[in-house]
């Protein structure tokens, strides 16, 4: 213990808040940097149609590197949506997934869909008259059907109720929507009739014990079921082991996305991947 802090434990209190506020802001100060600078990296990972064992998607997942040290997507974007960075940040996501869909497309993939996240400040802030994550894909020459939208529940919740525009507009130009993390916040079944949602995402927390766990292993199946009728597909989110997605096969869920096929790629892989896995199957 210094002198300073047996004085006035308060000073010490205040000296590492004001440490903690220096290295948030640095943090908010060198994300706003990188989105600038174009220093943002997206990667893909593959999301495969088990019916007929072949990559149907992939989803897009931004990465960012911060003086050569990783920092995870969960840290910052609460920090770029603080900051609002969230905004060209999501832009540039979407740019970097439209030029990865015309390069495979020129290699001759043109039917994968790419999916992209937005959060639900992303939807709160979103003008849909002017439309631009529609403008983007159009200018980049690419299909609205090969984008889908991934957002949360909270986007469908009910005092939300004017995103339900946002989402007409994106569905009337042509593109998907995919209801992601679903089970994890307040769902609602009602928010699938109310809402033209094509895709949910189960989340990876029912599906860690699915082979082991007989309640966990019914839910889904009952979700999987209920999304049938409602003429809804269904992705299981964190696939690490075969005999989940044995299990997840015989409840005739339609994609599976994890680790058990791949952990998201860099550009550079995809179309090795693809490759590979036209080969092997
Ligand atoms: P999410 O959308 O639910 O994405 C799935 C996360 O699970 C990704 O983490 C992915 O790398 C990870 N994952 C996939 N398969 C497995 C598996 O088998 N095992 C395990 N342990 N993990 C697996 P990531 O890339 O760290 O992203 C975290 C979250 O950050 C995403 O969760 C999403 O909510 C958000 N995020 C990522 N990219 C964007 C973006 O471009 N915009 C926005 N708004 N949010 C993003
Ligand atoms: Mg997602
Ligand atoms: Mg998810
Ligand atoms: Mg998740």
């Amino acid at each position: 213990l210094n002198a300073k802090q047996t004085a006035d434990p308060y000073l010490h209190f205040c000296t590492e808040m004001d440490d903690k506020v220096k290295k948030h802001n640095l943090l908010v100060e060198q994300l706003t940097q990188a989105v600038k600078n174009n220093e943002i990296e997206v990667y893909f990972q593959p999301i495969i149609d088990i019916e007929n064992n072949t990559v149907a998607k992939f989803e897009s997942l931004v990465r960012w590197q911060n003086q050569g040290q990783w920092v995870s997507p969960v840290e910052f974007i609460p920090l770029a949506e603080e900051s609002r960075v969230i905004i060209p940040l999501g832009e540039l996501v979407l740019i970097k997934t439209c030029q990865q869909i015309k390069a495979l497309e020129a290699q001759g993939y043109d039917q994968l869909v790419f999916n992209v996240n937005r959060s639900l400040f992303e939807f709160a802030e979103y003008n849909p008259e002017r439309n631009v994550w529609i403008d983007i894909i159009k200018s980049q020459g690419v299909k609205p059907s090969q984008i889908s939208f991934e957002l949360t529940e909270s986007v469908l919740a009910p005092e939300n109720t004017n995103h339900l525009d946002v989402l007409t507009q994106l569905k009337a130009a042509g593109c998907l929507i995919s209801l992601d993390d679903f089970g994890t916040g307040y769902s609602s079944l009602s928010y699938l009739r109310r809402f033209p949602v094509d895709v949910l995402k189960l989340d990876k927390s029912f599906i860690d014990e699915i082979h082991v766990d007989l309640a966990d292993e019914a839910l889904v199946r009952s979700i999987i079921q209920m999304s049938r009728v409602l003429g809804i597909k269904v992705v299981a989110e964190g696939v690490e082991e075969y005999a989940q997605l044995e299990v997840l096969t015989d409840a005739g869920c339609d994609y599976i996305q994890g680790y058990y096929f791949s952990k998201p790629l860099p550009p550079s892989q995809i179309l090795p991947f693809l490759e590979q896995f036209a080969r092997d199957r």
